[in-house]
């Protein structure tokens, strides 16, 4: 059949391509596949799909050639061109997928025939071969590709349009329904290809069409939280993601910091260690490809601020986001840093290490470390609010002894403990001036005016040769009254205490915490020169009070818990004497925690002794039956 042969043939619709058309012209003249009707009409059918070689269409079918190569895609080997207007090609999706609305080929089914022919009335709707375009707007219907009743995939090479190879009815199938607000950004290209009305956008009108979808997409997957990082990736359709893109680039200077707080919030599934694509991924990628445009620099711009501002967000100083330089202010050399803190850059790093703020992950070999000019002025205002060793010396008004006394005692907070000082060997000791001040406020709620012959609280404890910590610990534990307050004396100075209340709170403490040595003999079961020599060697704990000794009361209890003498072995293990008990117990290797040339007597652990009284009581029994047998 040549086009001598005028084949019957239906009317084209607008916004059918020729393709399609040809198609349908080979339905009604009994044909079932494009590549038939390409060899009968006498085209080839691989060029009518590329649109090329329309003229043989037009020819054939009596049709306006320009009308035919305006709703016929044109494609080109990177780009295709529909209605005036530039898609990518891989945004075209014919003989890679072939899409159809039920619900419009239902309708078409349901037009009244114009000259009551039986011509195949479903007709392919030209945008259905834009890989964006899931949705048809005019029904809020999903599309489909494939059979629903054999499951087999839809193809333009089949001549009957309404029908799957299969020849199932299409028209027949129930169709998805689309939210609205899932088909805007179907409305927003289809508006641009002239198929309904057109809904201005300042950021997306003036890009050609396949970079606009492309834009919709990458905003739309951003906004979504679709990324191939990300392993719960939702599986939302084009239409949604398109209409999510839409809707951000509609309200871009509100609703993009939004997008970018997701983003950072998925940063953790994302491979890179550091940086913008650590915080932006995907998203940040596909930014910095894109040529530049209104849009693409609205977005820079947003990400440049939404990283500066995040405290979640690293970069090098003086990154250049495509030309927008981030600020270095951001950040600061360490070095600098320490010097507005007015500390050594050493020590300055370990009091940042200790502050756990310095950022060691970030780092990169040769890179020199940098804090955020945030933590800076935190930490300024902490710095500022501390006192160094020499200043809380003056804050309390004492020697630097007493001041490290009160500290060690824990009456002043440090900012960085003493162990982690130690571990950061981290040499300077801060305290904060809040607990400084707390301190003296507990002192001073305790005054109780009165006694006679005041004395300044510090000037007192050197007196009696009792540390300050000690009394100012006996004033806040209601022991030790002040008496009297002088308000131009520094810190602990300023209160004053009777040297007679001193004294006594002195004496009243020390026989609720201590006992003498002698009295801890006593109750050890040994004699005082063995208890001498015990603390000696260390072996028991005494403070020396003046001219005598003494031991607290709890460790003397524990001494007494953990101990035992050789008399009491003696009498338990049934022994002569303790010399007999030494001698014999010696003998299953029990030795006493002190030589007897040293401490005159024999003591010994408990649990030691324990052990070798069963061992010399098994040793007995055992001997006792070898006599008997
Ligand atoms: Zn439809
Ligand atoms: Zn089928």
């Amino acid at each position: 059949m040549r086009a001598a042969t005028l084949p019957v043939r239906p009317i084209r619709h607008s916004g059918e391509p020729a393709y399609a058309y040809c198609a349908r012209i080979g339905a009604t003249n009994g044909l079932k596949t494009l590549t038939d009707c390409g060899r009968v009409f006498g085209f080839r059918s691989f060029e009518i799909i590329q649109g090329k070689a329309l003229e043989s269409v037009a020819e054939l079918a009596c049709q306006d050639i320009v009308a035919l190569s305006f709703d016929t895609a044109r494609t080109a080997p990177d780009s295709v061109e529909l209605r005036g207007e530039r898609l990518f090609r891989k945004q075209w999706t014919i003989a890679s997928q072939c899409k159809v609305c039920p619900m419009c080929i239902r309708q078409d089914l349901a037009a009244p025939e114009q000259f009551r022919r039986r011509f195949p009335r479903a007709w392919r709707r030209t945008h259905w071969d834009i890989r964006a375009l899931d949705v048809c707007v005019e029904h809020s219907a999903r599309l489909i590709d494939a059979c629903e009743a054999c499951g087999d995939k839809l193809s333009y090479e089949n001549a009957a349009v309404g029908r799957c190879p299969q020849r199932h009815d299409i028209a027949q199938f129930i169709c998805e329904a689309v939210p609205e607000v899932e088909t805007i950004g179907a409305r927003y290209i289809l508006g641009r290809l002239g198929f309904v009305n057109r809904i201005a956008s300042a950021f997306l009108d003036d890009l050609e069409l396949g970079r606009a979808i492309a834009t919709m997409e990458a905003i739309g997957r951003a906004a979504m939280g679709i990324e191939r990082y990300v392993e719960e990736a939702s599986r939302a359709s084009s239409g949604a993601i398109i209409s999510a893109g839409f809707d951000v680039i509609q309200g871009l200077s509100e609703r993009l910091p939004a997008v970018l707080d997701g983003l950072v919030g998925m940063s953790a599934q994302r491979p890179w260690r550091w940086g913008l694509l650590k915080a932006y991924g995907e998203f940040y990628e596909w930014l910095m490809d894109e040529p530049q445009s209104a849009i693409t620099d609205a977005l820079r711009a947003g990400v440049v601020a939404h990283a500066q501002d995040s405290d979640q967000v690293t970069f090098k100083a003086n990154t250049s986001v495509a030309g927008v330089v981030i600020a270095s202010s951001k950040y600061i050399p360490l070095a600098e840093a320490a010097a507005e803190c007015d500390m050594g850059a050493e020590r300055f790093r370990r009091f940042c290490e200790a502050q756990s703020i310095l950022p060691t992950a970030r780092l990169r070999q040769g890179e020199s470390a940098k804090i955020s000019r945030a933590f800076l002025d935190q930490l300024k205002d902490m710095i500022a609010e501390c006192f160094n060793a020499t200043e809380l010396e003056v804050a309390l008004g004492v020697s630097s002894a007493a001041a490290r006394a009160i500290a060690d005692a824990g009456l002043v907070d440090p900012i960085v403990s003493a162990e982690q000082r130690r571990e950061l060997r981290f040499n300077v000791a801060l305290f904060s001036v809040q607990s400084v001040r707390r301190l003296l406020d507990d002192l001073a709620a305790r005054i109780q005016l009165g006694g006679e012959d005041l004395i300044p609280l510090p000037k007192a404890a050197a007196t009696l040769r009792f540390a300050t910590s000690k009394a100012v610990q006996l004033v806040l534990s209601g022991r030790l009254a002040i008496r009297g307050y002088d308000g131009s004396a520094p810190g602990l100075q300023a209160f004053l205490i009777d040297r007679c209340d001193l004294s006594k709170a002195i004496g009243q403490h020390l026989s609720d915490e201590f006992v003498p040595i002698s009295v801890a003999a006593d109750q050890i079961g040994i004699k005082g020169e063995t208890a001498k020599a015990l603390r000696d060697h260390k072996l028991l704990d005494a403070t020396r009070h003046r001219n005598s000794l003494l031991v607290r009361r709890d460790t003397l209890q524990k001494f007494v818990d953990d101990h035992v003498t050789s008399q009491s072995l003696a009498a338990k293990g049934g022994f002569g004497s303790a010399s007999a008990a030494t001698k014999q117990l010696k003998k299953v290797g029990l030795t006493p925690i002190l030589p007897v040339e040293l401490a005159r007597q024999a003591i010994y652990r408990r649990s030691d002794a324990e052990a070798a009284l069963a061992s010399w009581q098994q040793l007995k029994s055992g001997a006792a039956r070898a006599t008997e047998h």
